[in-house]
């Protein structure tokens, strides 16, 4: 059985793992040669979602900070929390690294004998000798012809990341704050890093010294010594309206991409490596061939899933715009009150660790 996949990001990366650790032989190339990884971006791992990894993906301990706290407050009242998310024994999340990531994968995917890197262009790829092919590209040929079709949103806004050097503290605690011009959240790494993530609407006229008045503006809790370089990502929302065509099926953030401020992104794509792997195990199991079937039951368990998760992330992100344009606290007062009931804030947790497969 053989696997074509497309694309060079932790999707690509971390199906390409997955499926090899099931002894499928992985091609994979990427049409991208100039594609930089960014060093200040983080990833939130929810505690489900990191269990899989370590157990069917590869093993992030080591290079990973756990949290066991997410405090969310508006700048209306920066000393009450509306919102928190506690698992006190435990971990809420995990943070890490993008490129530590990259890092792992790469190197474990490199000394596997059922995983190829192939130089894009060398020759004609044959494409018929693959069972399935995985597209994990925006640019593409295959993406301009079968995915293009999608439900899209542009946010006029920009997320804008760094990591914080700061004076050492127990540093366990996420804290998401909702400003007047757009979500910032404080993500911890270790006990003197703290990843930020600051998504600004309109934010046209933002520079590093804006960002860097912006940051200590809203830090109550850090010493901050340095601040590491910022970089910028342009923020949209989308689902695409089919999953395959034939053989070939899209995943990561060519599927669904969302908002950040959930931090569940990349969370999304890690439970649809599960379900993906789940099917084509089954198949095996059975004696089935590995065929566009597997897409077909994809898109069929899933689509609806991620779309109805995707938009709910939508939701929290347009309820919280929705404050910032009427410039009262009302709605961040109700949210603090649902907050408190203790089924309500179960659930809330829940859904972020799992989505809403449980
Ligand atoms: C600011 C921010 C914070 C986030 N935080 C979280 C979080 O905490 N938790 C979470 O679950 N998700 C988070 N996400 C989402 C997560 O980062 C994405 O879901 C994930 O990185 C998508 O990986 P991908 O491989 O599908 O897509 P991409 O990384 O976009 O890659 C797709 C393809 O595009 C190419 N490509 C990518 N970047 C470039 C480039 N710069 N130049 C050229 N080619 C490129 C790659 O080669 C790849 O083949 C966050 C997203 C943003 C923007």
């Amino acid at each position: 059985m053989k696997v074509f996949i497309l694309g060079s990001g932790l999707t690509a990366l971390a199906l390409a793992k997955a499926l090899v650790n099931q002894n499928i032989f992985v091609d994979l190339v990427s049409s991208n040669k100039n594609h930089k990884i960014n060093h200040s971006r983080t990833i939130g791992i929810s505690k489900s979602n990191f269990n899989y990894f370590n157990k069917n993906i590869i093993n992030i301990e080591k290079i990973s900070w756990k949290l066991n706290k997410i405090e969310i407050y508006t700048d209306k009242n920066k000393n009450e929390k509306i919102l928190n998310f506690e698992n006190r024994n435990n971990q809420l999340f995990s943070i890490i690294k993008n490129h530590k990531l990259y890092e792992v994968l790469n190197k474990h995917l490199f000394k596997n004998k059922y995983f190829k890197k192939i130089k894009p262009k060398k020759k004609l790829i044959k494409l018929d000798k693959y069972n399935l092919i995985i597209n994990t590209e925006y640019n593409n040929a295959f993406t301009k012809k079968y995915f293009s079709k999608k439900i899209e949103k542009t946010y006029n806004s920009s997320a804008y990341t760094t990591v914080i050097n700061h004076k050492k503290i127990s540093n366990q605690i996420a804290v998401q704050i909702f400003t007047k011009i757009g979500p910032l959240a404080f993500l911890p790494l270790s006990k003197n890093k703290t990843s930020i993530v600051y998504s600004i609407y309109n934010s046209k006229d933002v520079d590093r010294k804006k960002i860097i008045h912006l940051i200590n503006q809203h830090n109550i809790k850090y010493k901050i010594k340095t601040i590491g370089k910022i970089e910028n990502f342009e923020l949209k929302s989308f689902n695409l309206r089919s999953y395959y065509h034939k053989n070939i099926l899209a995943f990561g953030d060519l599927l669904h991409r969302i908002h950040p401020l959930a931090g569940q992104g990349f969370n999304m794509t890690v439970r649809d490596i599960e379900l993906f792997i789940n099917i084509i195990k089954n198949k095996i199991d059975l004696g089935l061939p590995l065929d566009s079937s597997v897409n077909y039951e994809f898109e069929k368990n899933f689509r609806h899933k991620n779309f109805i998760f995707s938009n709910s992330i939508d939701l929290v992100q347009e309820f919280f715009n929705f404050e910032r344009k009427l410039n009262n606290n009302f709605l961040s007062k109700s949210v603090k009150i649902i907050g408190k009931n203790r089924f309500l804030n179960k659930l809330f947790t829940k859904v972020a660790d799992k989505g809403i497969n449980f």
